[in-house]
């Protein structure tokens, strides 16, 4: 009797390319909306992407920093399961008390965003977590307020990185990990 051996668990890449949606000009003509959504909505594909954004990193941080919206999603789930402390670096406008602010350029448009201050001691070693890398302003703009703050980038995790944007020039020399580019 032939036994069917059991498939072995697909890649965080993998589920990626399977599950990744596209949307031509949104939210603006020319753009090409990468959904990440229907990747976060499957478990194992969440599960594998939280399994390797942790894992490219491990022993390397002690805390999250996870940028406003998709990025939150990311950091809570690598922070529990690194058992790192978790930032929130938010969009201009939310957060109270003292806060470090940075405006940028976007793929689209610009925006500002902030960062707590004194909420970890100095020389905290922080991993950033984005769901896309388009044109880096963003994670160029985070890796400032995260120095400023007094803290040490030690990684960049993403989980899509849109290469014909070049995103990567703009960033420093902490190592960045994209599960899949395109
Ligand atoms: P950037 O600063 O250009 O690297 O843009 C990164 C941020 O904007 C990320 O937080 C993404 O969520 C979002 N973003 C930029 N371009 C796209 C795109 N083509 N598809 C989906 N999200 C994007």
């Amino acid at each position: 009797m032939t036994q069917l051996l059991p498939s072995p668990p697909l890649s965080a890449a993998a589920h990626v390319k399977a599950l990744l949606a596209s949307y031509p000009d949104f939210p603006q003509p020319g753009i090409l909306f990468r959904d990440l959504n229907p990747v976060f909505a499957d478990a194992a594909a969440f599960r594998a992407l939280v399994d390797e954004l942790a894992d490219q990193h491990r022993g390397q941080f002690d805390a999250v920093a996870g940028i406003e919206a998709r990025g939150f999603l990311l950091a809570a789930a690598v922070g529990y399961a690194a058992n790192a402390a978790v930032l929130a670096v938010r969009k201009g406008g939310k957060l109270p008390g003292t806060v470090l602010t940075e405006e940028y350029d976007l793929e689209y448009g610009s925006a500002r965003l902030e960062l707590e201050v004194g909420q970890l001691p100095t020389g905290t070693r922080v991993l950033i977590l984005d769901d896309v890398l388009a044109t880096g302003g963003t994670i160029a703009a985070t890796t400032r307020l995260i120095e400023r703050a007094g803290y040490t980038l030690t990684g960049v995790g993403v989980v899509l990185e849109l290469t014909d944007l070049n995103g990567r020039e703009r960033l420093g020399t902490a190592p960045v990990h994209a599960i899949m580019s395109v």
